[in-house]
C-alpha cells in the first residue's frame, strides 16, 4: 500500500490524511500500532500498512487537568478537563489518544467498553496544522 517506513512519523504523516494505519507482520500476522520497523514477535522485517477501521472500545481512561503544552494551547486547564484513555480497537491492538464525548466532571457516568470511533483532530499550532489522534464515544 506504502513504501513509508514504519515510524512514529510515518505514523503521524497518516493522521494528517486522516488515515488510522498500523503495520501488519508479514510472516505471524501481529498487528502493530504504532507501527514497528520489526516484529518483536517473530523478528521478520517484512511488515505492510493497514488501513484500521477505527472503530474501537474504551478499555480504561483518565480525567487529565494539567496536561501537556499543546492541550493547553489547545485550550484544555483545570476549569476545562479533557480525557485520555486506551482503546481497543477492532482489529486487535490498543492505543492511548483522547477521548471526547466522556463526561469529565462526573466519571462514574462512562462505561467501559463503550463503543468509539476515530476522529482526526487538526490544531493549528502557530505555523502549521498538527493532527491530533482522538475517539469519539458512539
Ligand atoms: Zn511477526
Amino acid at each position: 500500500m506504502s513504501d513509508r517506513a514504519f515510524t512514529h512519523e510515518s505514523f503521524q504523516h497518516y493522521l494528517e490524511e486522516h488515515k488510522l494505519m498500523g503495520a501488519r507482520c508479514q510472516n505471524c500476522a501481529t498487528l502493530y500500532l504504532p507501527p514497528r520497523p520489526l516484529c518483536p514477535n517473530c523478528y521478520n522485517e517484512q511488515l505492510a500498512w493497514e488501513l484500521l477501521s477505527g472503530k474501537g472500545v474504551l478499555a480504561a481512561f483518565t480525567a487529565i487537568h494539567i496536561g501537556p503544552r499543546s492541550m493547553q494551547i489547545a485550550g484544555y486547564d483545570r476549569k476545562n478537563p479533557y480525557c485520555s484513555g486506551i482503546v481497543h480497537l477492532e482489529e486487535g491492538p490498543a492505543i492511548s489518544a483522547q477521548i471526547l464525548g466522556l463526561d469529565v466532571v462526573s466519571p462514574e457516568n462512562n462505561q467501559i467498553g463503550a463503543p468509539l470511533q476515530v476522529i482526526f483532530v487538526d490544531r493549528d499550532q502557530g505555523e502549521d496544522t498538527q493532527t491530533i489522534l482522538a475517539f469519539e464515544v458512539q
